[in-house]
């Protein structure tokens, strides 16, 4: 990308499953009515993958839906484990229940999968359908026209060193133009963000959760590939929603983690500790027995659900997947979504372009949208969710109402916590203890870290901005006790000693992009911006 102007059709930023379907489907429509548009997609990852992170348990619908003989293929995407066995468990902290599943909850026809993988497989089609990609290039700002219209993105600069100035490797930030804009940014998208409040396209704010992962492999006998376990209550409180998973793998490999809703109360809770904490579970530990770690990493998760969806499309553009908060947490889905999602886009957008009539016909792709069985999905579990804010015992028997009983029919809509609002200041609880790591099976950050094989010019500028500097003692450190420290999964935030006086660090070269910080600091004080293209976490398979 050397030319200082570029224009493209459609422009998508994120080559996450939605993005990548986007384009898919685009470029299929052009091939077929024989009209090519032309399409990008710019993902910030170093490579494709890089940055992409979820469990994964993969109801392949979708994908047949955008590439019906995905199975057949001479090349067919790595990694898919069919699902053999689907528990649930209750725990306490030496037991484990047996729960039934809900209806819809169900992993039956399901693959366990790594959505990293499936990620570059995608891309690879895309490319052969003629899909310009370019990892390593971050979208950071919105271009708009003397119309408030979106045209494009500009990208970072790259080679800025903490004073912003350019250091020898300097190289301008490029515009980049489209008639369509498609952000793929996935949770809590940066631009989707800017987008959503510059239009007001949000009525209801959402709630997110922190998903935490680790890849081990393990050569035992409790390994069962296709096991997929979800478990609910210990080591989180009755307060905390959340839960942890286990998938295993046919190679030799599983997946474990823990999502932790981030409206959650303690400012003590460090949601890294309570996944080592869940390890050592006597129901669980034995699977990872002569097994060795060897991948981690955190994401945010979008738990909001229909109620907090904003509308779709905006003046130059729209949004899919998860930017636009198309995850079923009831389910604990989001990459068939995301998928279902980037069809539509597609279809809308050249029903558009091919016809030149701009602006898409009012709402075309909502309306679409709406036409999906997984909106009418969003739709009938979107109680679900918000009944855990009154703790887990009335959140599970709610549910169980929910669906059984009403059947998602309820005549109201429950509206979630504001996840910064909700921490409570630190006098009103103990500092939690957690146990020193073995380093066999509990870990700590740093050493974890290293597993995410950070990439990051240590003298860039931080993209981490605090709105006040001051707050972060004046009021996270006086009344919350820095929870940043803990909730960040890497480390980046530290309260150091400066001659007594207590003074935030911020070692933004751990950032594995969670987005959590932009999300729970009590005041909303920072904020998270793209840093240079390439840089960041080299997820290999998660
Ligand atoms: C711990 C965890 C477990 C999960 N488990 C499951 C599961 O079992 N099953 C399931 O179906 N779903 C699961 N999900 C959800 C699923 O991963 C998401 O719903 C899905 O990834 C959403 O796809 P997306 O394309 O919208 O966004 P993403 O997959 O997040 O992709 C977005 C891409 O855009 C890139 N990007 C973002 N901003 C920019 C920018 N400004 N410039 C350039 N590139 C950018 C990112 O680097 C990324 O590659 C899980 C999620 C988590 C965190
Ligand atoms: S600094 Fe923020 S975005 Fe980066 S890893 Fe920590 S919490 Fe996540």
């Amino acid at each position: 990308m050397t030319e200082q102007k570029i224009t493209y059709d459609v422009v998508v930023v994120g080559a996450g499953p939605s993005g990548l379907a986007t384009a898919i489907h685009l470029k299929q429509l052009c091939k077929k009515n024989n009209h090519d548009l032309s399409v990008c997609v710019l993902e910030k990852g170093a490579h494709v993958g890089a940055h992409i992170l979820s469990g994964a348990v993969f109801d392949p619908n979708a994908l047949t839906q955008l590439i019906p003989n995905w199975q057949t293929m001479a090349e067919p995407p790595p990694y898919f484990t069919p699902v053999t066995k689907d528990k649930l468990w209750y725990l306490t902290s030496k037991r484990a229940w047996t729960l039934p599943h809900l209806p819809g909850m169900a992993n039956r026809h399901h693959y366990i999968i790594s959505l990293g993988a499936l990620c570059v497989w995608l891309a690879r089609q895309a490319e052969q359908l003629g899909v310009d990609i370019f990892p390593g290039t971050a979208a950071s700002q919105l271009l708009f026209d003397q119309h408030d219209r979106v045209c494009g993105i500009q990208t970072n600069p790259v080679g800025l060193d903490s004073q912003d100035q350019p250091t020898a490797r300097y190289q301008a930030g490029i515009p980049i133009y489209s008639k369509q804009l498609v952000l793929a940014e996935g949770c809590r998208g940066s631009l989707s963000e800017q987008v959503i409040a510059h239009f007001q396209l949000r009525s209801s704010l959402p709630t997110y959760g922190l998903g935490l992962k680790e890849q081990w492999t393990v050569n035992n006998a409790y390994h069962q590939p296709g096991l997929v376990l979800h478990t609910v209550g210990w080591p989180l409180d009755r307060q905390t929603y959340g839960g942890a998973f286990i998938y295993h793998h046919q190679n030799h490999q599983l997946s474990v983690g823990l999502i932790v809703g981030l409206d959650y109360p303690n400012p003590y809770l460090d949601p890294f500790e309570e996944l080592q904490k869940f390890k050592t579970h006597p129901a669980v530990r034995s699977f990872f027995t002569n097994g060795e770690r060897i991948g981690y990493g955190a994401r945010a998760i979008h738990e909001g659900g229909f109620q907090s969806i904003p509308q779709l499309s905006f003046p130059g553009g729209l949004l899919v997947g998860d930017a636009a908060g198309f995850l079923n947490v009831y389910q604990i889905k989001g990459s068939h979504n995301a998928i279902y999602s980037g069809i539509i886009a597609g279809q809308s957008l050249f029903k558009q372009l091919q016809a030149h009539t701009s602006p898409l016909p009012a709402d075309d792709y909502y309306q679409q949208i709406k036409q999906q069985p997984f909106w009418r999905s969003l739709y009938l579990t979107r109680n679900i969710r918000p009944g855990f804010k009154y703790g887990l015992w009335p959140g599970l028997i709610h549910a169980a109402v929910d669906t059984l009983c009403l059947r998602g029919r309820a005549p109201w809509t429950l509206t979630h916590r504001i996840d910064h609002l909700v921490t409570r200041p630190a006098r009103h609880d103990t500092p939690k203890q957690y146990p020193d790591p073995d380093y066999t099976l509990t870990f700590d950050k740093l050493s974890s870290i290293h597993l995410a094989h950070i990439n990051h010019e240590a003298n860039q500028p931080c993209h981490l901005k605090l709105r006040q500097p001051d707050l972060a003692i004046a009021i996270n450190h006086r009344f919350y006790q820095s929870p940043e420290t803990r909730y960040c999964p890497a480390n980046v935030y530290e309260i150091v000693d400066h001659q007594g006086i207590p003074r935030l660090q911020i070692n933004a070269q751990n950032c594995i992009h969670c987005k959590t910080c932009d999300i729970k600091d009590p005041k909303q004080n920072i904020t998270w911006v793209p840093p240079e293209g390439g840089h960041g976490p080299n997820y290999i398979n998660l």
